[in-house]
């Protein structure tokens, strides 16, 4: 289980075949049975309780693995394997619908998904590395439920980052849920939660609902601000400054302010493009962001000071176009 892991699925998807029909390939070799290395110790014992990004936890190995671990905290991050046990009675899972996670999601493939529903309920983290203590590994955002088996461990490398993946975008309903979202996800770029980095993610924030999917190729971003502001927002957009051109930059001490601009030629190339921006035409959408100084001066570098129910977009900005 992931952030970004949808887990609901359901029978009444458009596209879901209506009985388990995988012909067993004589050819596939047998695996031996797998050995769980360890155990999840986490506060979470419930996965309908588990929130969105996981909790802190401790992986306990067995004592017999212990010495894998060692040199291990010279890494930030892990990718931990584990085994959805609750899920064995769902293993002819093909096609899920997550909708929980968007309420407009239908039809994944389960190995397009991170689904708990799937023939190999194998589950895939990638927490932070918080500290070893001899069999005990703690870690931060795993989501997978106490007493859930582990399978492996593995280190996170610089070389498994793609600054600028293609991927379909899952869009909760709840717009404080979004929010959420987009501040774990931005953090994960810019690696501070400094006030500049809030009020680009709560520009995203009204950039993803006015134009949609914020890291279609057609959608280009112009800053002109802080670099932190600069940064979080070139972050959560993966724009790059070229190859395609989706990013600019201009450093500024006065002001903070972004301009965004979806569905010009580019955005035909993104057919995902569309989320929220769903007419179908070419024009060019334009929206221009513009910080309010008094709003913003003085607010603390707290996620809940920045969060919509605490301030309107209005009260935070001059807002035209969109
Ligand atoms: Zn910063």
């Amino acid at each position: 289980m992931e952030t970004d892991a949808p887990m609901s699925s359901s029978s009444s998807g458009p596209s879901e075949p209506s009985a388990l029909t995988i012909p067993a390939i004589p050819a596939l070799p047998a695996i031996p049975t797998l050995r769980p290395i360890g155990i999840v110790r986490s506060p979470v014992g419930d996965i309908k309780k588990m929130p969105r990004g996981g909790v802190e936890a401790v992986i306990e190995l067995d004592h017999r693995y212990a010495s894998g671990l060692q040199r291990i905290e010279e890494h930030s991050n892990i990718w931990v394997l584990s085994w959805f046990h609750e899920s064995e009675s769902a293993r002819d899972t093909l096609i899920v619908n997550p909708v929980k996670e968007d309420p407009t999601a239908f039809g994944y493939g389960v190995f397009g998904m991170r689904a708990n529903r799937r023939p190999n309920p194998i589950a895939l983290s990638l927490v932070d590395l918080l500290g070893v203590d001899g069999n005990r590994v703690r870690v931060r955002g795993l989501d997978a439920i106490d007493g859930t088996p582990v399978l492996d461990i593995k280190s996170y490398w610089e070389r498994d980052v793609i600054f600028s993946p293609r991927a379909p975008v899952l869009r909760p309903k709840e717009r404080q849920t979004r929010w959420r979202d987009l501040v774990r996800l931005g953090k994960q770029h810019h690696q501070e939660t400094c006030t500049d980095f809030y009020l680009g993610m709560r520009m995203a924030l009204i950039a993803e609902e006015a134009l949609g999917k914020l890291t279609a190729l057609g959608l280009t971003v112009q800053v002109e601000g802080s670099r932190c502001l600069g940064d979080s927002i070139q972050g959560i957009t993966h724009a790059r400054l070229a190859n395609p051109a989706r990013f600019t930059f201009a450093e500024s001490a006065s002001a903070q302010r972004s301009e965004w601009r979806s569905g010009d030629a580019g955005a035909s190339a993104d057919a995902d493009a569309g989320k929220g921006n769903t007419d179908g035409s070419d024009t060019e959408r334009v929206l221009r962001l513009h910080a309010r100084e008094a709003a913003v001066q003085g607010r603390p570098a707290e996620m809940d000071a920045w969060a919509p129910d605490a301030i309107s977009d209005e009260e935070l900005f001059e807002i035209e176009g969109g």
